[in-house]
């Protein structure tokens, strides 16, 4: 194996905000800034989807149940997600690594690559460069993001995850080493719990460690793939370019699941019938793909993608086939599974033609199927090192808020944070909910300033379920939910 032909400027920038959804929450609800808010499933299963910094200083982890989160943090404000107010907000991070390149990878809602090589960096020099990204994308989003650059996607990635919180990283060519040996291997994409033992059992905790590992050693220990990929990874062996990812230029399906999936049987099983809902689609709009990709959800709601990539574009079902089922080997299922998705991309000419006609297909909406993110990253998306605490989901506690009616508060709607209106206080949210069906409301926007908590009876008064409002303080319209419910049915996408 021979080392890629990497660039010599650190110039791939890796934005990512940090807490997102508390931060949201905290930009919009002025008393919950400083305090410790956890974003996600309020009910007796709930899992922690966010938790603002104040929250994790107590212990608390994405992905960890609302139960062990509450009694770490009993102090902390528990509200339920709002992805169209997260939506309008990830736009204007967007928008911020947008105004610098046409190269613009998201990975997730509130990360993306960008290519930032036609750049010419100022007297600052790239820690320049990244400060002024970092500063854009606040002053257009308002929430805290975090940027890192170097001269790859996994340095970049890294990098941003040392910037944390509200800072910026630049890893120059010549200091790579001295910040990748030292890491733990955890940290590593594509490193989760179970490779983590097997590395730890021939004594690799360090990215040093692994470094000193000879080839086959670690294809011995992790297979073929996972192995020669750490080998690469090790040595900072990244030359993967920034994919400026269009909706279109892929095709794909997804599948949500009734009831979550346990062990890798069960979810391969469930492969080849989100493989042939893709396969329809592609066929349908020419057909021949280079690039197989596979995601996974799982019901802590984090989500891998792995891609597999074929020597040329291919129509042949067969190969496809086979090519998703690597591409679904290469994702460590250490938790419940509760989405699995497919995408084909990279295209022929004549494919990607055929669906430029088709016109607008589906909306892209974020976390639709083949979604951009799905453009062969490995690991996009991931979460090094999020505890999984599986069993715990509450899908339905996780509902997108979106769903819900707007109108006249009903007793069965009320759920912490969310967004009301009453004739005489005005616009304020929801704090708690009593049994006996009064709600507690408080009344404030970003706008306000800290406002007052007042009890209400949505009975016998007008409060009225509204929409969340934007980072520029206007109501959002009524969207198409960000994760449709369909247990059970494929959906189409792409
Ligand atoms: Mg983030």
């Amino acid at each position: 194996m021979t080392a890629p032909r990497l660039r010599t400027e650190p110039s791939i920038a890796h934005l990512d905000a940090d807490a997102f959804f508390a931060s949201v929450e905290q930009a919009q609800r002025p008393s919950l800034r400083g305090r410790p808010v956890l974003v996600g499933g309020t009910g007796p299963r709930g899992v922690v989807a966010a938790a603002s910094y104040e929250a994790r200083a107590m212990g608390v982890r994405s992905a960890m149940s609302m139960a062990s989160a509450r009694r770490a943090c009993p102090q902390a404000t528990v509200v339920v997600p709002r992805f169209d107010a997260y939506t309008a907000y990830s736009a204007r991070i967007m928008a911020a690594l947008r105004e610098r390149s046409d190269a613009v990878e998201p990975l997730s809602i509130d990360e993306a690559f960008a290519d930032l090589g036609a750049v010419r960096p100022g007297p600052g020099g790239w820690p320049g460069v990244a400060r002024d990204l970092r500063e854009r994308a606040v002053e257009l989003a308002g929430v805290p993001v975090s940027v890192g650059m170097g001269r790859s996607k996994l340095v970049a990635k890294l990098a941003s995850a040392a910037a944390k919180p509200a800072g910026v990283v630049v890893v120059a060519p010549e200091d790579e080493d001295a910040f990748l040996l030292p890491m733990p291997v955890r940290s590593l994409w594509g490193v989760g719990p179970v490779s983590a033992e097997r590395l730890e059992k021939i004594g690799v905790r360090t990215v040093e460690d692994l470094r000193g590992q000879p080839l086959d050693t670690l294809t011995m220990v992790l297979g073929d793939a996972a192995g020669s990929n750490l080998f690469r990874v090790a040595r900072g062996w990244d030359d993967r370019p920034v994919a400026e990812t269009r909706e279109r230029k892929s095709a794909g399906a997804e599948h949500t699941f009734e009831r979550d999936l346990h062990g890798r049987a069960e979810v391969a099983a469930q492969l080849p019938a989100v493989v042939d809902q893709a396969y329809a689609r592609l066929e349908r709009h020419g057909g021949a793909a280079r690039t197989v990709t596979a995601k996974v959800r799982f019901a802590g709601f984090s989500t891998v993608t792995r891609a597999v990539s074929l020597p040329s574009p291919t129509a042949d079902r067969a190969a496809l086939h086979e090519a998703a089922a690597r591409a679904l080997d290469l994702v460590e299922l250490t938790e419940p599974v509760r989405l699995l998705g497919v995408a084909f991309s990279g295209l022929s000419e004549h494919a990607q033609l055929m669906l430029d006609l088709a016109g607008p297909a589906d909306p892209a909406a974020p976390g639709s199927p083949a979604a951009p993110d799905l453009g062969g990253d490995p690991g996009a998306g991931a979460d090094p090192g999020a505890g999984a605490d599986p069993g715990t989901d509450d899908p339905d506690a996780l509902r997108p808020v979106a769903r819900r009616r707007r109108g006249r508060l009903r007793v069965d709607d009320a759920a912490p944070g969310l967004d009301v209106r009453h004739p005489v206080h005005g616009r304020g949210w929801v704090v708690r909910t009593r049994d006996d069906g009064r709600v507690a409301v408080r009344f404030e926007t970003a706008a306000t300033g800290p406002g007052r908590q007042i009890w209400l009876d949505p009975a016998t008064e007008e409060v009225e379920l509204v929409g969340a409002l934007g980072p520029d303080g206007a109501e959002l319209p009524e969207g198409p939910a960000e994760e449709q419910p369909a247990p059970g049915r494929v959906s189409g996408g792409g």
